[in-house]
């Protein structure tokens, strides 16, 4: 299999990183970077991606709700075809690179295949997501569920801020709110989904590797807690009569930091907090909060959540409080597709380096991606696991290595799985 010299992979990168300070360039405010869905600055990012694949031979489109899908098509029509991907809208004031790498890896696949004329078994597919980070519609992963056919009608009623709605917003950036329920593709028409992404925790750099391949996507459940005691004047009512919201939610918060330090893999954060009424002289009397429980496994996640739901009980009942738990997403954990994960493997060996396994702590496209078709990842190390920042960073030779697993991963894919 003839490879370009590895100094051409320096070259690719050398243009992805371009090409993300480009996009990173585009933002709806001035200070900072952020791309909320159906925005200008989404609007002026699909422009600069549709020119490049374009550029590549690809015929882009833009679907319902606004994902930029390009195919690179197989040397035979009827043949099945692979998705690579990721998202290009972004968190507010975010980095350059959480979406737009994944994207621009894999066109930088696609462009070498073009450079040599090489047409695969199967068409390539690029699927570059309005949607991930669900900033504007609190909501995730609304592009890959139009993609995947799964966004449910009732989410068309969402509005913003601004009291926008979805559906306004789908017609304003070109798309069409009555065609979402539409899949791009039928299960068997797939040969799975493959995407690049920024590492966004420290594995890679604590073990010194450009790239990891995932295993999976751990499950992750949100609840939004509220405890509500007495209000009172701090000055006057006794520590012996008071029923302080607060300071049992922060008795609370001390027990779930315990349970997932005790076991092994499991992280909970308490990531929200909303003191009533929040004065230095009154004593609180309510508090909402947000409890996160993420685990690989979901037996030790449910067990964990079962015990964290009986802690919080027997807190509120020592201290005179009350307690509501309500349930705000429940997601399984995720298994990458054994077959995919066996060819990353093969191509990160053949690459040169070392093969690390990692679960992916964060969600992805591919979450929504694996209600359709196998999925795999491949994390790239990214400075000090930062991400959702403007420091996050990555380096020009993991960008090439990236470039080169994924196009060894592709071939191998086309090969039927033959590394000579
Ligand atoms: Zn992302």
């Amino acid at each position: 299999m003839a490879f370009k010299s590895s100094s051409s992979y320096t070259d690719a990168a050398r243009l992805v990183l371009q090409r993300c300070d480009q996009l990173g360039s585009y933002s709806e405010e001035a200070d900072r970077r952020t791309r909320r869905y159906g925005t200008d600055a989404m609007r002026q990012v699909n422009e600069a991606v549709k020119g490049w694949m374009l550029a590549a031979g690809m015929q882009p489109r833009q679907d319902a709700i606004g994902n930029l899908v390009a195919r690179y098509e197989a040397a035979t029509p009827d043949a099945k075809t692979l998705v690579l991907g990721s998202h290009l809208d972004t968190v507010r004031d975010a980095g350059k690179y959480d979406g737009p790498l994944g994207v621009l890896v894999a066109l930088a696949c696609i462009e070498r295949l073009a450079a040599r004329g090489q047409r695969l078994p199967f068409a390539v597919e690029l699927a570059a997501f309005a949607d991930e980070e669900g900033l504007r519609f609190h909501t995730a992963y609304l592009g890959s569920s139009v993609f995947t056919g799964r966004l449910p009608p009732e989410a068309l009623d969402l509005t913003d801020l601004d009291g926008v709605t979805l559906r306004e917003a789908i017609r304003a950036f070109g798309g069409d709110p009555d065609a979402l329920g539409i899949a791009a593709h039928q299960r068997d028409e797939l040969l799975g989904y493959c995407e690049v992404h920024i590492e966004q925790g420290p594995l890679l750099e604590a073990n010194d590797l450009p790239v990891g391949v995932v295993s999976g996507i751990q499950g992750q459940t949100r609840v939004a807690i509220s405890m509500t005691g007495v209000a009172g004047h701090a000055g006057t009512v006794p520590m012996s009569l008071r029923h302080d919201a607060l300071a049992a939610a922060a008795e609370y918060m001390v027990a779930v930091e315990r349970t997932a330090q005790n076991t092994p893999e499991l992280v909970a954060t308490v990531g929200q907090l909303v003191v009533e009424p929040g004065a230095s002289n009154v004593i609180p009397g309510r508090v909402d909060f947000s409890l996160d429980v993420r685990h690989p496994d979901d037996l030790v996640r449910e067990k964990a959540l079962a015990d964290l739901r009986a802690e919080v009980q027997a807190i509120a009942e020592r201290r005179g409080v009350s307690v509501a738990w309500q349930m705000v997403s429940d997601q399984p954990s995720l298994r990458c597709s054994p077959q995919l994960i066996q060819l990353q493997r093969d191509a990160v060996t053949a690459a040169g380096h070392p093969v690390l396994m990692v679960a992916s702590g964060a969600g992805h496209d591919a979450v929504t991606m694996a209600t359709l078709t196998d999925i795999a990842m491949f994390f790239v190390r990214c400075k000090g696991g930062v991400s959702h920042s403007p420091a996050e960073s990555v380096a020009l030779e993991d960008v090439a290595v990236a470039i080169e697993a994924l196009e060894r991963f592709i071939l191998l894919l086309a090969s039927g799985g033959d590394a000579t």
